[in-house]
């Protein structure tokens, strides 16, 4: 049997009156990597924010280790071996690497006794692991305003673990981050994985899939789904809740679609002509019939005023031939009209994103 490291029953967060979490429902395993996902606004953050006791529930409750953690302080909790990364690294710039870790491994906790006592030997090796673990041990004596926006969210991954955490809340770790930098803290995270019971909430799509083994959806405050990525990924109502509405396109149609019309709508400012034309463009090259045709295009016109970042939506495409798609046809778009420096800006994310070999891009 399993153990239930956390299980959260009925829950229910109001904000004068806004439900921000609504009758959720979530139960996670000792030793389990899950994953939240959900679009903005689906209490994501409201969600860590009542574990960590940060916000009290309206109704419900959350148990940790099988205790209730009802009224208890957000101070009490974290000591209850609740430990939660924030987005933005909260590390001592002033302070190398070794410092940072050596001031939370240290029993004593304060920056005085850290500096100026002699850590034991047990603290010295467990730092010299978690160095190695986060793969800093050569910047060792850096101070930490030298890392780079990478190198210290993996400081402050560190300095969580160090003080050894039951459970760890990981908030868009990689939020901002370069691929390389991502790829790391994605290496990170499983290699803690397997020791430690974690929740990692994430926005970048081919983060998660490079981390993911069970993934929950979050969606207006309650549980939309729970899955592998692959489950997630096809069910139709994750790709509704991401995409917009229903509509007649098939899923890979929709994510073409989405991406197309983020390209023609990236300076949100097309004439109503313009917009005329291309959503005219887009019906007819979805379309099997005239009739389909005129359904879609009232459809993509309600349906394409919502933005959705590309890096969310690109990963979604699952073949070369999808990405050839969506190039021809932002080609048209960017070849139709006189772009400006931020459509021009949108359209090089778009090629970088694709990353479609050099041959296929002189070709077009
Ligand atoms: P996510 O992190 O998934 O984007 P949040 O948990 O931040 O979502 O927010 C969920 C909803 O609750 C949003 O509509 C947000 O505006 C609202 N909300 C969050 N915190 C507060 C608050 N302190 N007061 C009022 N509304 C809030
Ligand atoms: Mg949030």
């Amino acid at each position: 049997m399993s153990e239930t490291i956390l299980e959260i029953d009925d829950l229910t967060v109001s904000f004068d009156g806004f439900k921000a979490l609504n009758h959720l429902k979530f139960k996670m395993n000792k030793g389990e990597l899950r994953v939240i996902i959900g679009p903005n606004g689906a209490g994501k953050t409201t969600f860590l924010d009542v574990i960590t006791g940060k916000v009290q529930p309206t109704e419900g409750n959350v148990f940790f280790k099988g205790k209730n953690l009802r009224k208890i302080s957000e101070h009490q909790i974290a000591r209850m071996g609740i430990g939660r990364k924030f987005q933005t690294p909260r590390v001592y710039l002033n302070l190398t690497v070794k410092e940072n870790l050596d001031l939370v491994a240290n029993k004593t906790k304060n920056v005085f006794s850290t500096l100026f006592n002699k850590p034991t030997e047990q603290d010295k090796r467990k730092v010299a692991s978690l160095l190695e673990t986060i793969g800093l041990t050569a910047k060792a004596t850096f101070k930490a305003s030298l890392l780079s926006h990478g190198e210290k969210q993996r400081l402050e991954i560190g300095m969580l673990v160090a003080q050894s955490p039951d459970l760890l809340l990981v908030d868009e770790p990689v939020a901002g981050l370069t691929d390389e930098e991502t790829e790391n803290v994605g290496n990170l995270l499983l290699a803690l994985a397997e020791s430690h019971s974690i929740i990692v909430i994430e926005h970048d799509m081919e983060f998660v899939r490079q981390i993911a083994k069970q993934v929950t959806v979050l969606h207006q405050g309650t549980v939309l789904c729970e899955g592998t990525m692959n489950e997630i990924q096809n069910d139709p109502r994750v790709i509704e809740v991401y995409l917009g509405q229903e509509t007649s396109l098939e899923r890979d149609e929709i994510i073409i679609v989405r991406i197309v019309a983020t390209i023609a709508w990236a300076d949100f400012n097309l004439t109503p002509e313009e917009q005329d034309i291309i959503i005219s463009n887009l019906s007819k090259q979805f379309a099997d019939s005239p009739e389909d045709e005129l359904q879609l295009k009232d459809e993509l016109i309600n349906f394409l005023g919502e933005k959705i970042p590309l890096n969310d939506l690109v990963p979604l495409l699952q073949t070369e031939e999808e990405k050839l798609k969506v190039l021809q046809l932002s080609n048209q778009i960017i070849n139709n009209h006189s772009i400006n420096e931020l459509e021009n800006q949108v359209y090089q994310e778009l090629l970088e994103l694709l990353n479609l070999p050099p041959e296929i891009l002189s070709n077009q």
